[in-house]
């Protein structure tokens, strides 16, 4: 019988998810760890994770819209990030790798192959990368400057079947839920209007960059190569357990273009 082919995900978790008033939120991240030990064991994960400025103001008091003081209090984060996930991914035995990535990782075929080759060499490997912005070295004009917009690239680039964008928000509104409480969630999207995609960006929380408009780009992108994206609630992992597990799409919003 043929060997069932092993998808890959790329899943990308938000700032608001992953940290509290300016803490890991450890307990969530315990649950998301737990969750991706499970959906490993069929497919390839490749984890990114928002959080390092977060992490960081709990060990220094600096003005995070400041350009610097954002720099340093990542340079901080980071490493208060990743030893809270390595403690986690131990307890289910799973060796995790960082990855800190700028646009320029994909600004040639040369750079961009040495990323795959990364990737590929990772999992083959059993390792889970865990991939972030480098913002040390990222200026305000680049392109990503955001999670989302980047977890696409890394989608594309590494071949991967999907993206999961774990949000504050539960899937993609006609209207932003925050300010219209008749908005309908939409289940599935297959095209995204252009004039969506100009729009401001809408952050939810202090520490998240993106808001909906680059969770859009995001999946315009994908779209445009035939790859799909998945958007739901990274307070409640039941939607992406459900949808990677068992299959079963019941909420969230699944972009894609077929
Ligand atoms: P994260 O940190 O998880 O990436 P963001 O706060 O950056 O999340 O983006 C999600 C936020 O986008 C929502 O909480 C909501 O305030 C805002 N938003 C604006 N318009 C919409 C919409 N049409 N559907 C869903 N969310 C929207």
């Amino acid at each position: 019988m043929q060997k069932k082919k092993r998808r890959r995900i790329v899943i990308k978790v938000g700032s608001g998810v992953i940290t509290d008033s300016n803490n890991i939120a450890k307990e969530r991240m315990l649950n998301l760890v737990s969750l991706i030990s499970k959906i490993r064991k069929n497919n390839d994960i490749i984890l990114v994770t928002s959080g390092a400025v977060s992490a960081g103001y709990t060990a220094l008091k600096l003005d995070r819209k400041k350009g610097i003081s954002k720099k340093v209090l990542a340079s901080v984060g980071q490493p208060i990030l990743m030893s809270s996930y390595k403690s986690k991914f131990d307890i289910f035995n799973i060796n995790i790798s960082q990855i800190l990535l700028t646009e320029e990782d994909f600004d040639s075929r040369v750079h961009t192959k040495i990323f795959q080759q990364i990737i590929d060499t990772t999992l083959e490997s059993d390792i889970l990368p865990i991939v972030n912005e480098n913002d040390i070295s990222t200026t305000e004009d680049q392109l990503f400057g955001d999670n989302d917009q980047l977890s696409s690239h890394i989608a594309h680039y590494t071949n991967s079947d999907l993206l999961v964008l774990l949000s504050d928000i539960d899937g993609y509104y006609d209207a932003n839920p925050h300010e219209n409480p008749d908005a309908k969630i939409l289940k599935h999207v297959t095209s995204i209007d252009d004039k969506k995609l100009e729009e401001k960006h809408t952050p939810n929380n202090q520490f998240a960059t993106g808001g909906i408009v680059t969770k859009l780009k995001a999946a315009q992108y994908l779209m445009s190569k035939n790859r799909k994206m998945f958007l739901c609630s990274g307070y409640d992992l039941e939607t992406i357990g459900d949808y990677l597990l068992e299959g079963i799409h019941e909420k969230g919003t699944l972009f894609s273009s077929k």
